[in-house]
């Protein structure tokens, strides 16, 4: 089960412990529910709880909910390995959603991306173009595509809510799908937003802008991003279904 809390951010600050031969970042908040997560890139368990939790009542939950843990522990480790690219013909990618094969030419031509057919990017390079290169080119496609699509929304969704924000970045982030400055009023999307349906991308800047109205991830919260995006669990749920998301869930057992 998912939440309804998402999490674009690192929420805590942890404390590492070692229970059973498990590391498990915890810390105890003025919270009511548990808040069990594996997160990604590499499994690490981060676990929130009641201030009045006890050490054993932890070490019980994190028992109980072993099996969970190490599967979800396996299935990052199996998204890492398919993550590594070597952007050779074939290859899959996804854009906006889709999925892609990689056709890969070479030419001597400027390198470039360009999705003309419905089931192929073309990767235009130079001869023996390294992987980093590639890398770099696929990036940069990206980023322009965001680039493309990110104005029009910022515009869109500052005329229905209101909020004005003075910049809207793109960078490369390992744990979080934006993030916002709310005194700068300044938002910074993933640049991994490119892989995703536009409706994700979407959700992602109303829940960065909502941050100008509020801070933290409460009831209050949810609220503003459920007037504006009724449809917002099924967007989050793709978002944690993507190696970047992860899953958490409350657990009332131990209060
Ligand atoms: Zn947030």
């Amino acid at each position: 089960m998912y939440t309804k809390k998402f999490n674009t951010h690192n929420c805590f600050s942890l404390k590492k412990t070692k229970i059973y031969d498990l590391e498990v970042n915890t810390i105890k908040k003025d919270i009511k529910n548990i808040h069990l997560a594996v997160c990604p890139p590499d499994g690490q368990v981060r676990l929130a709880v009641p201030i009045k939790t006890t050490d054993e009542a932890i070490k019980l939950l994190i028992a109980d909910k072993m099996p969970w843990i190490k599967k979800q522990q396996k299935k990052y480790s199996q998204q890492e390995r398919q993550t590594k690219r070597e952007y050779v013909s074939g290859e899959s990618h996804y854009f906006l959603g889709n999925r892609y094969r990689l056709n890969v030419i070479t030419s001597d031509t400027k390198p470039r991306i360009e999705v003309k057919k419905k089931n192929y990017i073309d990767m235009y390079i130079t001869p023996q173009m390294s992987t980093e290169k590639r890398t770099r080119l696929m990036e940069s496609f990206y980023r322009a595509e965001l680039k493309r699509q990110i104005p029009a929304l910022v515009n869109y969704w500052s005329k229905t809510t209101g909020l004005t924000v003075n910049e809207v970045k793109i960078k490369k982030m390992k744990t979080k799908w934006g993030t916002c400055n709310p005194e700068q009023k300044r938002i910074w999307l993933n640049l991994e937003l490119a892989k995703t349906p536009t409706r994700c991308l979407e959700y992602v800047l109303i829940h960065e802008l909502m941050h100008l109205k509020e801070k933290h991830h409460n009831e209050q919260f949810e609220q503003l991003i459920k007037t504006y995006l009724p449809q917002w669990e099924q967007c989050k749920q793709e978002l944690n279904n993507n190696p970047l998301g992860f899953a958490e869930w409350p657990t009332t057992n131990a209060q």
